[in-house]
């Protein structure tokens, strides 16, 4: 055993890593990952032990005081990951570390007292009252309760001392060494979130054959065969507390008919499903579809990686409804198979509830689902949980990458292009990246799915970094009855916009998008109205003068909603003021707003189609606790024909109804000074593209625009992803962007003005000379300038912009105080 430690400190001021002697009678107990407690000037914080060595740095180390769990709470592979991440993102590793561990792990750590004497066994009432003479009450309670009832935690003193603090006393008895205590990570409290189910388990004929010999008496074979009959009436799984309600039986008539091999009974995760009324039910459910060709062919090679030991990541491009989930299901069915665990990636839970639910009904009760809904003390379980291995899949937002699974066998990405995966506050870190490195570390197999991965990470597969597996052409939707039928992408038709003016129309839908709703909407089938961007375009204007309202703030042109008494609203910061009745700037009272939200679109399908019922879903309707769910499953249910909504539409829905697609303008975001706006209004307008003709009713995408001649248009029209690949290629290749070149963003923000440019202009001479020290002539250094959104929350915002083959290197080990570095940053507004 070496004696010394290298341990991250969780200190959020300083960034290092210290070393520490480890003392004797913790030798046998420490290990990598181990939390532990260690002096830190004058405090005791807590660290993680990242390894051991033989020589310490320094000459005189402190000592490890405690091991605060028996268990590591990171693997070898995390701190490995940590530590690259560090390296390739510019951030401290207590940062990552802090990424990684539970929030409030801290504050979840309790203290565990123990009297000394206990040694021996409980004190007799005589020894008590000799152990207790001469001290206070609170001193003699103590005592007296540890004694009766062995080491106790504070939180469970707590219940015993209502208002009193025992705490001080306790400490006092400590240093008078009555009382022992440590530090302890306490266990996982009751899964509150799983409710028991049952589901029946035989054909329809069999049950009802079993029907007449459920019970002796009469009453219990009344309570079994109304179980059973509303368990045969149901099919799907059915939380218990419903089947007693309906049936009056309790929980042994379920355990005799799960005996009897007629019902099943096993817990299942609460996760509300918005969409798990609608879809038909029983016949899917966990039912497992042979696989198309296409998908054999991929899945034939995803198979093979998992017995090699090295492997390159997979990037499965496939269309809206190729199968992508399927190979996902199909592959972390492999990991499992090997006994090992697998990590599957969304975008958001709440806005993906289709592949959850998928996964769930294939890993009943296995599945660990990391949510923004779980409270802090939830997620401390379902960390604990991964982190004992009985989690076998777990699904999540970026942050679910970091469970502490012992033995990872698939990471896989869904959606792998969506803009969620980038932490765009610090420490600043790419989810899809790290999924990559974290594979290798880990020799797991990853997926990386979408129907329009990035330039980046299609580039990637072209120079042989990542393997590519297509999936050219979408299958019918599960409620569909004829296998394997394949279904086309739907036509989609490019509107001028410009020439609708010209004819005199100047209302926000076209000719053709009118007729197209009226069609729809007259044959019972829905709609969705999708705009780029919540509240956009929406500024207040004055006619007169032209001065344009905006937020004092961040200087970004506030928003207008009718909805909320006539408010302009700022969406950086949430400013909101009422609309003034004369202009700031010259008086007068012509301020109009102009463009349009989706505020603005539903109230104009309310009055051209006053029977549709309208749906709105946006930053604004969303605010509320369950919106999503809410707002899906009305859609979903067709309790509304259209649904006018901004990026959260391009999620991953199937919606077999929906048969129109309008995008009300298509043009928003192009044309932003930022080398990935082409890109994400392609990505957008496919992905909503891709939400009609789910089914064999076939669909449409109407397209509105004033630039119908845009490249990005076009391409997104014929859902040309090679076409817009080669032209976005050819740019960036001209400018040096990603795949040529990497970049570095650097920001700093101040209250003043020109503090924040004096404060860019030295730090930009500062890298200037470096690069030129350095001879490093292929970096290119842009700036210092204002950053697009120039103002944010108040502050003023600049920019320097790294751009080179490796401009990392030339701020490694550099400080840059203040200020927000960026590796690989995703947009550079
Ligand atoms: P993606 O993830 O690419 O959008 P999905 O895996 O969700 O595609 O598949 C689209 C639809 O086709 C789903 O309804 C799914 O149940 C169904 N499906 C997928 N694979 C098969 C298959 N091999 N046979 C029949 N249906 C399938
Ligand atoms: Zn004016
Ligand atoms: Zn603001």
């Amino acid at each position: 055993m070496k004696p010394f430690a290298q341990i991250v400190v969780n200190v959020p001021s300083v960034a290092g890593v210290f070393d520490y002697a480890i003392p004797e009678d913790l030798a046998g107990g420490v290990g990598i990952g181990h939390l532990v407690i260690v002096p830190f000037g004058k405090q005791t914080v807590q660290g993680v032990i990242l390894r051991f060595i033989d020589q310490p740095s320094v000459a005189d180390t402190k000592e490890i005081l405690e091991i605060v769990d028996p268990d590591p709470v990171l693997t070898s592979t995390q701190i490995a990951l940590a530590e690259w991440m560090a390296g390739a993102t510019l951030s401290p590793l207590a940062a990552i570390i802090n990424l990684m561990l539970p929030s409030g792990l801290g504050q979840q750590a309790d203290v565990r007292y123990t009297l000394r004497t206990m040694d021996d066994g409980p004190l007799t009432d005589d020894g008590l009252r000799s152990t207790a003479n001469g001290l206070s009450q609170i001193n003699a309670r103590i005592i007296k309760l540890l004694n009766e009832r062995g080491p106790l935690c504070g939180r469970q003193i707590d219940t015993h001392f209502r208002n009193v603090d025992w705490r001080k006393s306790a400490e006092w008895l400590v240093r008078r060494g009555v009382l022992a205590k440590k530090s302890v990570l306490p266990a996982p409290r009751v899964r509150s979130k799983y409710i028991r189910v049952a589901q029946l388990a035989v054909p329809l004929e069999e049950a009802e054959a079993a029907l007449p010999d459920l019970g002796q008496t009469e009453a219990t074979l009344k309570r079994r065969s109304a179980a059973l009959r509303y368990l045969m009436r149901e099919l799907d799984e059915a939380n218990v507390s419903w089947v007693y309600a309906e049936s009056g039986c309790n929980l042994s008539d379920l355990q005799i008919l799960a005996e009897r091999g007629l019902i099943v009974l096993r817990e299942s995760e609460i996760w509300r499903d918005p969409l798990e009324r609608v879809e038909s039910r029983g016949i899917e459910r966990g039912s497992i579809p042979e696989l198309t060709p296409e998908q054999a062919q991929s899945w034939e090679k995803i198979q093979k990686a998992f017995s090699q030991s090295m492997h390159l990541p997979f990037l499965l491009h496939g269309v809206t409804g190729s199968g992508k989930t399927e190979l996902y299901i199909r592959a972390a069915e492999e990991a499992v198979r090997r006994g090992k665990q697998a990590i599957i990636l969304v975008p958001e839970i709440a806005l993906t509830p289709q592949t959850v639910r998928r996964f769930l009904a294939r890993f009943p009760g296995q599945v660990g689902l990391i949510h923004s809904k779980l409270s802090e003390g939830e997620r401390y379980d379902t960390w604990r949980r991964a982190r004992t291995g009985l989690l076998e899949v777990v699904i999540g937002p970026r942050s679910a990458l970091f469970a502490p699974l012992p033995d990872i066998g698939l990471i896989a990405v869904d959606e792998c292009h969506d803009g969620s995966y980038y932490q765009s506050e610090p420490p600043f870190y790419h989810a899809v990246t790290a999924a990559q490195t974290y594979a290798r570390l880990a020799g797991a197999v990853c997926i990386l799915g979408s129907a329009t991965p990035t330039i980046v990470q299609r580039w990637d597969a072209d120079a042989g970094e990542s393997v590519r597996l297509d999936l050219p052409r979408r299958i019918a939707s599960a409620q569909e009855t004829k296998p394997h039928q394949h279904l086309d992408l739907p036509p989609v038709s490019i509107i001028d916009m410009r020439e609708e003016l010209k004819e005199g129309n100047r209302g926000i839908f076209s000719r053709d998008l009118l007729q197209a709703l009226d069609d729809t909407l007259n044959r019972g089938e829905q709609v969705i109205l999708f705009l780029n961007r919540r509240g956009t375009a929406t500024y207040v204007f004055c006619r007169n003068c032209g001065y344009v309202l905006k937020c004092p703030q961040c200087d970004t042109p506030l928003t207008f909603h009718i909805e909320e008494k006539e408010r302009l609203v700022c969406h950086h910061c949430g400013y909101a003021r009422q609309k003034p009745s004369k202009c700031p700037e010259c008086g007068s009272t012509q301020i109009r707003e102009y463009g349009l939200g989706s505020e603005r679109v539903e109230t104009e399908v309310g009055n051209l189609f006053p029977q549709a019922r309208v749906l709105r879903w946006d930053w604004e309707t969303t605010r509320q606790k369950d919106a999503h769910e809410i707002i899906l499953s009305h859609f979903a249910s067709h309790r509304a024909d259209v649904l006018v909504g901004t990026q959260m539409l391009a999620k991953g829905l199937d919606l077999p109804l929906v048969t129109l697609v309008g995008v009300v303008l298509a043009d928003v975001g192009l044309n932003l000074p930022d080398p990935f706006s082409s890109e994400r209004v392609f990505q957008v307008l496919t992905q909503v593209a891709g939400r009609a003709g789910r089914s064999t009713r076939g669909g449409q995408v109407i397209l509105q625009t004033f630039q119908p001649e845009h490249l990005t248009i076009q391409a997104a029209s014929g859902h040309d992803y090679a076409g817009f690949y080669e032209q976005e290629l050819a740019g960036r290749r001209v400018l040096g962007y990603p795949p040529f070149g990497r970049l570095v963003r650097l920001e700093y923000r101040h209250r003043e003005y020109d503090r924040a440019e004096a404060e860019a202009q030295k730090t930009a001479g500062r890298l200037k000379s470096r690069i030129e020290a350095e001879g490093r002539l292929q970096t290119t250094l842009v700036g210092p300038v204002p950053c697009f959104f120039s103002k944010l929350r108040g502050e003023y915002r600049w920019q320097i912009v790294l751009r080179g083959p490796n401009p990392v290197d030339i701020l490694q080990g550099q400080r840059f105080d203040g200020w927000r570095v960026e590796v690989d940053p995703t947009s550079l507004l």
